[in-house]
């Protein structure tokens, strides 16, 4: 087994890891070796010092799901009192205020809701790039993706080829937490997707003509190596297909969970982010994960192999029912970028460069927390749900009070 200053030499000579490898960097390299690395090989990607963002919205269209994930804050079981699905009406709303801020994209998700049909989804999809045609729908992660062919009886191609007519663009890699069984069957979510699932969804977007995220959630009953297989099997698919744009992870967020524990330290999560820019030599970006780490951790993440600090977001649920409750708008992100000495650029969903900040393009309203899905006991329910039928009896009995 060569030692860390052996590995080090080859990583900067453009060598490929491996597992173990990846271990020994992981468990004995200095923090600023990790780091140093890290730098050198996302320069090697982007000699250009540009740093990107997106500006988009992630909107959950429901909250209601059947997978009880043990980490998961957001979801309600079907039934709750709280529990929402947003109406058409409501989404475009979203969407007219995202392009109001310069964004031109939605990350839609949300839990595994019995009572959507497949002909939900179309209709929404449809609906929207009726009214926006160029607006892009980043959407459904491989679980949703899986519920959605399971509910409706249909292959996970048939469901792809389906949502992509409707007008799906790229799938986001949600669900991916940590990519290997014995972990996720302790988080309760094998079942939602198994780790070949996970996998296999995204294989078939790519073969679809789609590209998706890739993601890690870390922090919760794994251990280093489970994460570091996590990566490898990532790198596999890259290999075989090249149909992920950029990998996110980010530190697991224990409050109001079932689940329970700690959240992982910030240098942890410095050190898990260069490794899997070490790691995943076949991904060109990696964004940080500022709305977990904070901006302060996050503008550090620059120099720990990210070249990404993902989106302006405009609306956040699921990490802020965990606890956490970052806030960062353009002007903000494009400060944390500029004091660490990079060119900040706006993108879209293929990391292709659409500009300057648009702050500096035109005047936009300063924006000083993210917005929810819905205002604090709002329980409506929207009036179309009533053409789809639903499958669990709190939905049907739901349908028949509308
Ligand atoms: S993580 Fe997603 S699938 Fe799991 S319980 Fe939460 S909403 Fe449901």
């Amino acid at each position: 087994m060569m030692s860390v200053s052996q590995l080090a030499s080859k990583v900067l000579d453009g060598g490929r890891v491996s597992a173990d490898e990846a271990l020994l960097l992981y468990r004995e390299a200095p923090t600023h070796v990790l780091g140093q690395l890290a730098d050198a090989i996302r320069f090697r990607k982007h000699p250009e010092r540009v740093v990107t963002y997106i500006i988009d919205r992630n909107v959950n269209y429901t909250n209601l799901c059947v997978a009880r994930c043990n980490f998961c804050a957001f979801y309600r079981p079907v039934g709750a009192a709280d529990g929402y699905v947003l109406g058409f009406d409501e989404i475009l709303a979203k969407i007219q205020e995202t392009i109001d801020l310069g964004g031109n994209q939605l990350l839609l998700q949300g839990g595994h809701n019995p009572d959507l049909p497949i002909a939900w989804y179309e209709d929404l999809f449809r609906a929207v790039k009726a009214r926006f045609p160029d607006f892009k729908l980043h959407a459904l992660s491989p679980p949703e993706v899986l519920h959605i062919a399971r509910l409706n009886h249909l292959a996970v191609p048939e469901v792809i080829r389906r949502l992509i007519a409707a007008g799906l663009d790229s799938i986001p890699g949600g669900g991916a937490e940590i990519l290997v069984d014995r972990v996720r069957k302790l988080l309760n979510c094998y079942t939602k997707a198994s780790a070949d699932e996970w996998v296999d969804v995204m294989r078939e977007a790519h073969r679809a003509g789609l590209r998706t995220t890739a993601t890690m959630m870390y922090g919760t009953v794994e251990t280093h190596e489970e994460r570091i297989e996590h990566l490898m099997r990532l790198r596999n698919l890259q290999d075989e297909t090249g149909g992920f744009t950029a990998f996110i992870t980010w530190s697991y967020q224990p409050e109001h969970t079932e689940h329970g524990g700690f959240e992982e330290t910030g240098v942890d999560y410095l050190r898990t982010l260069a490794l899997s820019r070490i790691v995943l030599d076949n991904f060109d970006n990696l964004q940080a994960s500022w709305v977990t780490q904070g901006g302060k951790v996050g503008q550090l993440s620059l120099a720990f192999g990210a070249n990404d600090m993902g989106s302006v977001m405009i609306e956040e649920n699921v990490v802020r029912a965990a606890g956490a409750s970052y806030c960062m708008d353009e002007v903000e992100i494009v400060v944390n970028v500029e004091d660490a000495g990079f060119v900040a650029k706006r993108r879209n969903m293929h990391y292709d460069v659409l500009g300057d900040p648009i702050f500096r393009e035109r005047e936009v309203p300063r924006m000083l927390s993210l917005a929810t899905a819905r205002a604090d006991g709002d329980t409506s329910v929207p009036e179309e749900l009533k053409n789809y039928p639903a499958r669990s009896r709190g939905g049907k009995r739901l349908r028949l009070a509308q």
